[in-house]
């Protein structure tokens, strides 16, 4: 079938779009929730409604048009929040990429056997409480007491950020019971990475999506005077913490080929000049599309953490704040994904996603699959964030001819 994607459509949506909550620093500000989300949900609704799909919005403010027959759904889509000061692909790209998909399937009448969905799901960025608030609600895996006593990342706690939408713990806490019957989930994505510009490759046909680890931790020594402190007595906090980042870096480069460890944020107790720090906290997060792998990071990782802190007289704490294990995409998927890019005359790869995407929670409910397109200069969660509109375009048309597919089985 000769269908394909109207690109300069999609091009004035996502335009239009990432004109909604244009920051004065640059990029886009428009976590979940926030006036300007609220607005581009608005936005989204009418263009949902106006491509002859039927809107439906769950409890958790996840939004949904529908194209309906059966209830056995085949879903595509991503998210339209953004982190504060970020950029007006990530996410969108997606969201709006299925739309135009479904909108050609309406206006071409191509018949279907499935019901075929755009989905748009709240805050995958994690601003409210935990990432993946919106996919996490959609399958019923929320953690109770963070929805009702959660704080968010601006310090507020969520229900009062609750009180300005239509929407209640109560309802995203059931939000899931509306889930439909789902077959599959496909997710396009700016890549967010260097690797396809660098290759000259359009698509990516992501096989596995890492897994997260995330901790809140601390070294703890003993505060002392700076100047009258011997060196060999001190039991200096900072030390330890720089130690563990070097080594564990090392440790995880040299034994974890292609996972990542981050030391992200630092924070040094009393924090002067002429104290010694008797206290740093910071966070560490690793990722890896590997469980093995994962799961040995921890325990390296954490047992360095332990040597630092007795050869330094020190105390090491940490706290697990979330945790995502990695997920392997359907070989049947990747497979179908492929043909289509052959029968298109697009170059694709596979690859692993380092970042973590609604499609990976959605793996939990169904088949989840996910198609990159080429991130100019690597940069995303930034002003800067840019499109090759001409891969996006054979992107959105892979995921069109996927969705017609998938929609065309029995
Ligand atoms: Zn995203």
């Amino acid at each position: 079938m000769g269908i394909r994607i109207d690109g300069q459509r999609l091009r004035r949506d996502l335009e239009e779009l990432g004109r909604i909550g244009r920051d004065e620093r640059g990029g886009v500000s428009r976590p979940s929730f926030s006036p300007a989300d609220l607005e581009a949900r608005a936005w989204l609704r009418s263009k949902i409604e106006g491509a002859g799909l039927c809107y439906r919005q769950d409890g958790a403010g996840n939004q949904f048009g529908r194209l309906e027959c059966v209830p056995r759904t085949v879903m595509a889509g991503s998210h339209i929040d953004t982190v504060p000061n970020g950029g007006m692909f990530d996410g969108a790209a997606g969201v709006l990429a299925a739309l135009e998909a479904a909108r050609r399937i309406v206006e071409e009448k191509v018949p279907l056997r499935k019901a075929i969905e755009v989905a748009s799901f709240t805050d995958e960025e994690g601003n409210l409480v935990g990432d993946f608030l919106g996919s996490r609600a959609f399958l019923g895996l929320l953690d109770e007491k963070e929805v009702r006593g959660g704080r968010t990342s601006f310090g507020l706690p969520f229900a009062e950020v609750l009180e300005a939408t239509e929407f209640t713990a109560d309802t995203i806490l059931a939000a899931h019971r509306s889930r439909p019957d789902l077959e599959a989930y496909l997710e396009l994505h700016i890549e967010q990475g260097p690797v396809l510009e660098e290759e000259g490759v359009p698509i990516g046909v992501v096989e596995r999506i890492a897994g997260k680890h995330y901790r809140q931790c601390a070294f703890i020594g003993e505060p002392g005077h700076a100047g009258t402190t011997p060196l060999e007595l001190r039991r200096d906090a900072f030390l330890g913490l720089a130690d563990f980042a070097l080594r564990a870096t090392q440790l995880v480069a040299t034994r974890h080929y292609g996972s990542v460890i981050t030391v992200g944020k630092a924070a040094l107790h009393p924090g002067s000049f002429s104290v010694i720090p008797g206290r740093a906290d910071f966070t560490l997060e690793f990722r890896s599309a590997s469980p093995e792998a994962l799961a040995a990071i921890e325990k390296d990782v954490f047992g360095l953490a332990e040597d630092i802190a007795s050869t330094r007289g020190l105390r090491f704490v940490s706290k697990v704040v979330d945790r995502t294990a990695p997920v392997a995409v359907a070989p049947r998927l990747v497979g179908l994904l492929e043909e289509e890019c052959r029968s298109l005359g697009y170059g694709s790869m596979r690859m692993a996603s380092g970042a973590g995407h609604d499609a990976q929670v959605l793996a939990g409910a169904c088949e989840a699959g996910m198609i990159f397109v080429p991130s100019p200069d690597g940069v995303s969660h930034s002003p800067g964030e840019r499109v090759d509109w001409d891969a996006l375009e054979k992107g959105a048309n892979l995921l069109l001819r996927a969705l017609i597919r998938m929609g065309s089985n029995l």
